[in-house]
């Protein structure tokens, strides 16, 4: 297998004599065939081809091919969003009535996905924080749990997650370990080759990485074995009647199977397709992903020290920072550097951000992350700005926290826009 470089430039899509270089934009919803008997044969997933945009599409499965390549995984499946792809990962195997892991420190819209609309529809999730002993984690398997689940750098609170240790206590628990990989990227850290079963990613965020189009995937690993699992996971190993009875965990195999069965059953049914153009634009994001996250952790790094020094600023949190609560973590898990975010407090509490805020010139008042072009969020005034500094806290929200995502641009024109925001306050 080629250096992940070389796979963020050429993975994927591979042009045959005579076809297009860069990869097509199959912008068709359906597909001719010949005869009835052969698509009848796509339709009983006897024969793979495609049919109906709805189920695959050759340039949303060639950018598919390539995350699963730049991942380490099998297979992999494109979706309408990041919400999505976490929606479809944990639905695939953790139907009604199933019980799910997932640590605290997890992007907002995931715990609202997990903690509230998937508990209405008999989904139970049981949070730990990502610090929690090992006897607290086991303490929270139950009989039907389905699946550990975390996000590899938090979002906002950039905690990192113990891989390893999430990973060996789902296993001896019968279980796969799921991770949502979007802020660090298989570029700084490759969550398969530390025990992880799935990947998840908002390919939003750094994938994308131009704030241009909104999308989602899901990769397996191919390394859970699902029947030696068969009465947890009845989805796989049991005849699906609606594909005359096919199981997929014997057709397909562990490399194949929990994959063919998201496409063939839930995107046949729920259809949250990411559109061939979005796939499209996503692959140009991938074909200088490498370049744009080593320069986005060069100048967060920068940044964050700048920040640490600073006497207007009250704490400041980067896990690549010596010193800072995550970095031993940091170390092991993402050696290359963590991501572009960069968190801190403004001394003088919500107001005194509030300010600062007002007076930043370059970089721009986003609640987007992980884009191209620095942006900045002060949840107290924006998107949290209802609520009183006590409900802030009860939240995990400091009145004085500020999100920084820092971009591609030269840090030294990030660096005098930010002393200029904190000498006019
Ligand atoms: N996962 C993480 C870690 C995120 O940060 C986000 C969005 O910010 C999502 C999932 C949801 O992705 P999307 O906005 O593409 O639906």
């Amino acid at each position: 297998m080629p250096h992940l470089e070389t796979l963020c430039v050429q993975g994927g899509y591979q042009p045959a004599n005579g076809e297009p270089r860069q990869l097509p934009i199959i912008q068709s919803t359906t597909f001719r065939y010949e005869s009835g008997q052969e698509m009848a044969l796509l339709f009983n997933l006897e024969k793979s081809g495609y049919f109906y945009s709805r189920l695959q599409n050759p340039t949303c499965d060639n950018v598919a091919a390539k995350i699963a390549q730049l991942e380490g995984g099998t297979a992999a499946m494109l979706t309408g969003s990041g919400q999505a792809a976490n929606f479809l990962a944990v639905f695939n195997i953790c139907p009604a009535g199933g019980h799910m892991i997932c640590t605290s420190e997890i992007y907002g819209g995931t715990y609202n996905l997990f903690a509230h609309t998937m508990k209405n529809m008999g989904i139970e999730t049981t949070f730990v924080p990502a610090a929690c002993s090992d006897e607290e984690l086991q303490a929270a398997f139950r009989p039907n749990t389905k699946l550990v689940f975390g996000e590899t750098l938090s979002n906002p609170s950039l905690a990192v997650l113990d891989i390893e240790r999430f990973a060996a206590a789902a296993h001896r628990n019968g279980v796969p370990l799921m991770v949502d990989n979007t802020f660090a990227t298989p570029v700084n850290c490759r969550p398969f080759e530390w025990g992880a079963d799935i990947v998840t990613h908002s390919t939003t965020k750094y994938m994308d990485g131009h704030g241009a189009t909104l999308g989602g995937v899901v990769v397996d690993s191919g390394k859970f074995d699902w029947t030696a699992q068969a009465g947890k996971f009845p989805g796989l190993t049991t005849p699906d009647a609606t594909y005359h009875g096919l199981v997929y965990a014997e057709r397909f195999g562990m490399g194949g199977a929990y994959i063919t069965k998201m496409v063939a059953q839930l995107m046949r049914d729920l259809g949250c397709v990411q559109s061939p153009v979005s796939a499209y634009i996503l692959n140009l994001g991938l074909e200088s992903l490498h370049l744009r996250m080593a320069r986005h952790c060069e100048n967060a790094t920068r940044i964050a020290e700048f920040l640490k020094d600073h006497p207007k600023t009250s704490y400041v949190r980067y896990p690549s920072l010596s010193g800072d609560a995550q970095h031993a973590l940091a170390r092991k898990y993402l050696p290359h550097g963590s991501c572009g975010v960069v968190s801190f407090g403004v001394a003088g509490g919500r107001e005194a951000a509030e300010k600062f805020m007002g007076n930043l010139k370059r970089c721009i008042i986003a609640t987007h992350v992980s884009d191209a072009r620095t942006c900045v969020l002060h949840p107290a005034s924006t998107t949290h700005r209802q609520m009183t500094d006590a409900e802030l806290a009860a939240a995990g929200i400091r009145p004085d926290f500020i999100r920084l995502s820092v971009g591609i641009e030269d840090a030294r024109d990030l660096l005098d826009d930010l002393a200029q925001a904190f000498d006019a306050l």
